[in-house]
């Protein structure tokens, strides 16, 4: 607990307090991180963002909390971040532009997001002898290998033509005019930059891949608590669709395939790494669940079936309809295929495995959907639509 016995490390060592600088601690990742290190630890938190909303339940004052503190404040211009830094022992870079809707459409604004605006950060830390944990995607990986061979070759079964390892596998994009890729080419290369800092200079790093870390917060509901026109990642655009009784749109087929793993049990993956520098600076770790793998159509039906029951609404007598990503996301859009992370460095590292099923992870996140927004929803769509 924050106050109760001393806190060991996976070596048997007590953890001293720290102070982490946690930039775009007002997100969804940074929201979850921000609640296990009030709840848990004694550590302190500078929370910087330019939003805080999904924080403000830890900001307002009650016991405990005088550990956290909001700065507001734009990374991209704001004099104040080297001071933050120094103060901290460890700072966590969370900020970035990461909704596939914008690669394409947007795709200055996101590669300055996940490359130039967190060289300052890098820089800081670098200079300063601080240590840095840096949120990389699993989308460096790309496209895996197996996808290139035609639809029913053998190997395209076998683990070496797709399971992702941070030490081995290739980073495999497509053309520069699928500008989809902007972001993960921006992400391979901050990724690059940080592991020569460390090579040549010395900064203590850890970088993280999450896999469709998903969860409550998760982004926004359009026309609630975001913009009606915007395009959210696929959790709450599907959230969307239930909560409006509309069918859930297929883009490209919904052939796609992920891996979905629990907020929660991904914060603790996070929580090793902080407490754990020994076993985690130097390193590149996948987080996911490779156990709840499903096609983006079988993710739409079991959220169909589960929002059905959290809700007690029958759920729709047509689904899903399939929609063109030309037509969803405009031109240059293109895809991972399959995302399978390999768990062997974080297992041996930090002993951390996933623990929650997909119908378990569901079930909280589309109840926590429904208690959330279905009566703001309600409100939104008795309006009549603004001409
Ligand atoms: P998020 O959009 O909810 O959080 C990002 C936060 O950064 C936002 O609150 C935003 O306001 C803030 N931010 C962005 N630019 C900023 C700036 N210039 N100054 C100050 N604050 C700024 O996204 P998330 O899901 O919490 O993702 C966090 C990180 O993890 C990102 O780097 C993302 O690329 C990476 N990631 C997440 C997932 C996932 O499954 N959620 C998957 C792959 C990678
Ligand atoms: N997707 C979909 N319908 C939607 C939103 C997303 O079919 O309404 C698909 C998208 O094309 C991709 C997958 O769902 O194949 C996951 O999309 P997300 O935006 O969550 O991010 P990604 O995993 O691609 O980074």
């Amino acid at each position: 607990s924050a106050t109760g016995a001393t806190r060991l490390d996976l070596d048997g060592n007590p953890i001293r307090p720290l102070t982490i600088c946690m930039i775009g601690a007002g997100g969804f990742i940074g929201s979850h991180l921000c609640e296990k290190l009030m709840a848990e630890t004694p550590h302190k938190v500078l929370a910087v963002d330019v939003y805080s909303d999904k924080i403000k339940h830890l900001l307002e004052p009650p016991p405990g909390h005088g550990r956290i503190q909001f700065h507001r404040l734009n990374i991209k211009n704001d004099s104040r971040l080297e001071g933050l830094i120094k103060m901290s022992d460890l700072t966590i870079n969370l900020a970035a532009i990461c909704t596939p809707a914008d690669y394409n459409t947007r795709p200055l604004d996101t590669i300055y997001s996940n490359f130039i605006d967190a060289l300052p950060v890098v820089k800081y830390c670098s200079e300063n002898n601080k240590r840095l944990i840096h949120f990389s995607t699993c989308e460096v990986y790309g496209k895996t290998i197996g996808s290139f061979l035609p639809k029913d070759h053998p190997l395209r079964q076998q683990p070496e033509f797709y399971v992702l390892k941070e030490d081995a596998s290739p980073c495999i994009f497509g053309p520069i005019e699928k500008q989809r890729w902007s972001y993960a080419c921006a992400k391979q290369l901050i990724e690059r930059l940080i592991y020569a800092e460390g090579a040549e200079n010395g900064l203590e790093f850890t970088i993280v891949r999450p896999f469709n870390w998903i969860g409550p917060r998760m982004d926004f509901i359009p026309g609630v608590d975001g913009p009606s026109e915007g395009v959210p990642r696929v959790l709450a655009c599907f959230s969307n669709n239930l909560l409006r009784q509309e069918p859930l749109k297929l883009v490209d087929g919904g052939q796609s395939q992920r891996t979905f793993v629990y907020i929660k049990d991904a914060i603790e993956a996070v929580l090793l790494m902080i407490e754990n520098p020994a076993r985690a600076n130097g390193q590149i770790f996948n987080v996911g669940n490779p156990n709840n793998e499903v096609t983006v159509k079988q993710l739409a039906e079991m959220m169909t079936e589960v929002y059905s029951k959290v809700s007690g609404e029958p759920p729709l007598e047509v689904p899903t309809i399939d929609v063109s990503s030309k037509e969803f996301y405009g031109e240059g859009y293109d895809d991972s295929d399959k995302r399978i992370p390999d768990m062997t460095i974080i297992n041996k590292q930090l002993g951390w495995e996933p623990k929650t099923p997909i119908w378990d992870l569901l079930e909280s996140t589309l109840t926590y959907q429904h208690r959330t927004y279905a009566e703001a929803i309600k409100r939104v769509m008795a309006k009549p639509a603004a001409s």
